[in-house]
């Protein structure tokens, strides 16, 4: 699906045309055009061959089917993938890429070791979510609307920003997908200029940093971006942030055995977000294995909890979906190019 194409297809007809086209994709969920009866037959037949709605993928369910997993193949045959996690109380958060590959290459991450492919268009990161919107159609009779969205798939957000936003502003329109800007969340690696600019966005999205570590040293050695930005500018930048939107910021941390889980790191996190913590949070993240770390013991991640909540710290720790399918940020499509 190329929303490009689209719009050529549709430039010489009324504007009532890109309407009902527009409806049909993102409201009535079609995957033909012959499935649309609005449309007159020579226009069907020429968006059929021009702008084909058929989404080539394989979709894996993890065995207790909260997360799925779509690997989705795009038209240049690159392949990203994407994934619906299901909550109990009726939620559908899609989790989107959008990128091939990701150029940051944090050394714990799969997607990282594929390397830069390319930037995802507007279209290439919408059809994810368009994807699981048909699968749910399809799939389930009650809580088939898609609700929230999350940017930590592959890829880095802020090193593809005017599409990660435009694709936003997609997923937002009250005619397409709906979905509340509150409920659209974007998670960087630590991208200074674009954590500046997203502090100057309209819509009132939600702010993820990926932190890891405590000390330039150490998240250095993790995460390569770290060299170009480190934590003193991430931080200064999220202050100023905190203080233009007085919105929350979460901060994610990923629990790794021994390399950042000790009781010292945990005070070290706790002096590094300052005596005003009103506005953050924290969110400890088990960590899947993708070869080089261990994840955290749950007695580490206990101590380590306790020391920021008794620092009055909001800390959560966050649910391991999918474990059993890949879920965690690029694996499975490395899995697939093995
Ligand atoms: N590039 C952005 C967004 C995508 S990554 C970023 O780094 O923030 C989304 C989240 O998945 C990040 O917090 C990342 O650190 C985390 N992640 C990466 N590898 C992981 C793994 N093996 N297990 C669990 N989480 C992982
Ligand atoms: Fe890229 Fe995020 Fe993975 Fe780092 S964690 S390599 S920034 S996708």
């Amino acid at each position: 699906m190329n929303l490009d194409k689209l719009k050529e297809v549709l430039r010489d007809q009324p504007k009532f045309r890109f309407k009902q086209a527009w409806q049909a994709i993102f409201v009535d969920l079609i995957e033909n055009w012959d499935d649309n009866t609005t449309l007159p037959k020579d226009l069907r037949d020429r968006l059929k061959e021009e702008c084909p709605l058929k989404i080539k993928s394989t979709a894996f369910e993890s065995n207790n089917t909260d997360t799925t997993k779509a690997l989705i193949l795009l038209e240049d045959k690159s392949q990203i993938e994407t994934v619906l996690m299901q909550h109990k109380d009726g939620r559908n958060t899609v989790c989107v890429s959008c990128q091939v590959g990701c150029p940051v290459g944090c050394a714990f991450c799969a997607t990282g070791t594929l390397g830069l492919g390319r930037n995802l268009t507007v279209s290439e990161i919408v059809l994810q979510v368009l994807f699981f919107a048909r699968y749910l159609k399809k799939n389930q009779k009650e809580n088939t609307r898609i609700t929230n969205i999350v940017y930590m798939g592959m890829g880095e957000p802020f090193m593809n920003y005017d599409n990660v936003m435009a694709s936003v502003k997609l997923l937002n329109d009250k005619d397409a997908f709906n979905i509340g800007a509150r409920h659209i969340s974007i998670s960087t690696s630590g991208v200074v200029p674009g954590i500046q600019k997203f502090a100057k966005e309209p819509l009132q999205l939600n702010l993820a940093i990926s932190l890891h570590a405590t000390n330039d040293e150490l998240r250095s050695s993790l995460m390569p971006i770290n060299k170009r930005f480190g934590i003193d500018r991430v931080m200064q930048a999220v202050e100023e942030y905190k203080n233009d939107r007085d919105r929350q910021i979460m901060f994610e941390y990923l629990m790794m055995d021994n390399v950042n889980d000790r009781e010292e790191h945990a005070r070290e996190l706790v002096e590094l977000l300052g005596n005003d913590t009103s506005l953050y949070m924290v969110n400890l993240i088990r960590y899947n294995p993708t070869g080089k770390f261990r994840p955290s013991l749950p007695q580490n991640i206990k101590k380590f909890k306790n020391i920021l909540m008794r620092a009055g710290i909001k800390t959560s720790e966050r649910f391991a979906f999918g474990q059993d399918i890949n879920a965690a940020c690029g694996q499975l499509a490395l899995k697939n190019k093995k």
